[in-house]
């Protein structure tokens, strides 16, 4: 029998090509599906007929075969660009068991192995041939890939070119060469996460500003997005899963390792198999947890970031925050792992007065580069924003993305829609407070001493003050302490009120605050 690869380029050629196109034929012998789903007829096409592409497709949309048929209709070999070296194993062995010439060129190979793969390379026996970039990059590789008919450069994970992403790699910045190299061979960048922003950045580093952008919607209906006000945060994870998601897998993400380690022994304790993963544990240790979570149907996984990228578990039903990711695409990207089977899949974070904070801590960190601290500051205020807000998440989250969307009627937010008051009277006195407290400037005052004075509590610190006799003492006892926090880290997220540069915590108004002062502007908000 033929491989699957020649049956392909045979169709190409063969004369009687009027109704089944030679993709469509292909899509259904060798990867057995019987049509395509958007937008990959289309990519196809544009790659066929040479030209570059981007292609941003949620994960599970279907983005490989955008490349994978191109490499078997076109002739020469198809290099594909990928930064891991696990998912380039997975994706080789899958289409070799269908029948294409497929082969990875990674460490892993040996000396000897690594030898045979070229040679054949050169005898043109692969449509497609794996690598990671700083594998292509070399001069070596360069060389002999000039030797050859190349049909296609296939840069997976595009978004990792980006400085200010999640996933940089700096390899990924020394493709641009391919364009001047190869300049009448087809690109065509892939990712599942990209802004505008991210987007333009991918072209214009990849030195291909003339290439067709096909996105697709990133909605992901079959998860519930779910934000919950941060307690007692073990205790209400451990509710979430008991409730929600009892004995099915997840993913549970930390900010930091000792958090991950302290928090996975907890859950073990509570009776789950509940595995760490995060960059301090040694490879193997990692390497275990990961395939023990790959094939336990009940297992959870308690991470950092650093578990990430080509996480290929299908059957993922909730992935739950219990700190404040780093920005809406981090939320967007590691939700997204839940539920890719299509089935019913939760995303929960929980966030809390302290992980607004962190705000300040992202200023004194990173401070050799003001633009990326910028930049980052600016992705944290539109994550505490979506934690905040009153508005469907989904269409948040899509609006993010450049997608517009109706409110989804599947979100905590669509669901309590009724639950929302107008708060624009607490708001007035809490700024009233904090501008009287402004005026005895040189005094440091944070916010717990502002809610005090709310509610008239004659601590020592207001005692010795003098704060009782301040006008504003007690206008707020009708509220609790939980109320005002609440309403605090709203208009911190409003930027109502900020937190001085020094580090203090002291809090001052801002321009926003004046509106809500002279009742100009209201502020509704979930009262709960
Ligand atoms: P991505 O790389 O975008 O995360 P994949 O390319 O791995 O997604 O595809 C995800 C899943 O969807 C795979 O199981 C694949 O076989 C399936 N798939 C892709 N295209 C089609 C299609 N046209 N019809 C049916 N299934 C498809
Ligand atoms: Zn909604």
């Amino acid at each position: 029998m033929k491989p699957a690869a020649e049956v392909g380029k045979d169709i190409l050629s063969s004369p009687n090509k009027s109704e089944a196109t030679p993709a469509r034929e292909l899509l259904r012998r060798v990867f057995g599906h019987q049509s395509f789903r958007t937008p990959q007829a289309e990519v196809i096409d544009h790659v066929l007929a040479g030209h570059d592409a981007l292609v941003l497709m949620p994960t599970g949309g279907g983005k490989s075969l955008c490349y994978q048929l191109p490499a078997l209709l076109r002739p020469g070999v198809a290099v594909v660009v990928s930064p891991l070296i696990a998912l380039m194993k997975d994706q080789v062995t899958q289409l070799c068991a269908l029948g294409v010439r497929a082969a990875v060129l990674n460490s892993t190979l040996s000396w000897d192995e690594m030898l045979d793969v070229e040679r054949s390379l050169k005898k043109g026996e692969f449509d497609l041939i794996y690598m990671a970039p700083e594998r292509l990059l070399t001069e070596r590789m360069l060389q002999l890939l000039e030797q050859m008919p190349i049909a296609l450069f296939a840069i997976d994970e595009a978004h990792c070119v980006s400085q200010w992403g999640h996933d940089f790699r700096p390899e990924y910045l020394g493709l641009s060469v391919l364009s001047q190299r190869w300049p009448n061979v087809p690109r065509i960048a892939l990712t599942a996460t990209a802004t505008e922003q991210t987007r333009q950045e991918i072209l214009a580093r990849l030195g291909m500003p003339a290439a067709r952008s096909f996105v697709t919607g990133f909605d992901r209906p079959n998860i519930f997005y779910q934000v919950a006000e941060k307690d007692e945060i073990r205790t209400q994870l451990w509710q979430f899963i008991r409730h929600k998601h009892r004995g099915q897998s997840g993913i549970v993400y930390c900010a930091s390792r000792q958090r991950t380690d302290d928090l996975a022994a907890w859950l073990v304790n509570k009776g789950l198999t509940a595995l760490p993963y995060h960059a301090g544990l040694d490879r193997e240790t990692r390497t275990r947890h990961q395939q023990q979570f790959q094939q336990a149907p009940d297992a959870v996984m308690v991470a950092t970031i650093a578990f990430g990228m080509g996480i290929d578990k299908p059957d993922i039903r909730f992935v739950a925050h219990v700190d404040m990711p780093k920005s809406l695409e981090h939320y967007y990207q590691e939700t997204g792992r839940a539920g890719r089977d299509g089935q019913a899949a939760s995303a929960w974070l929980a966030y809390g007065l302290s992980d607004v904070l962190q705000r300040q801590r992202l200023f004194s960190e990173a401070t050799d580069n003001p633009a990326n601290q910028q930049r980052m500051v600016k992705a944290f205020d539109t994550m505490v924003s979506f934690c905040e807000s009153i508005e469907c998440r989904r269409q948040q989250l899509l609006a993010h993305f450049g997608q517009s969307s109706e409110p989804c009627g599947h979100c905590d937010n669509c669901l309590n829609s009724d639950a929302v008051q107008d708060v624009s009277e607490a708001a007035q006195k809490m700024l009233s407070a904090v501008y009287r407290l402004w005026r005895q400037r040189g005094q440091r005052f944070g916010s717990g001493h502002v809610i005090d004075i709310l509610r008239g509590r004659t601590t020592a610190r207001v005692s010795s003050l003098g704060h009782d006799s301040l006008s504003v003492f007690g206008i707020g006892s009708e509220l609790s302490v939980a109320q005002w926090r609440r309403l605090l880290r709203r208009l911190l997220s409003e930027q109502m009120l900020v937190l001085d540069d020094e580090g203090y915590g002291t809090l001052a108004l801002t321009e926003a605050s004046v509106a809500v002062l002279k009742g100009q502007q209201h502020l509704s908000m979930r009262w709960g």
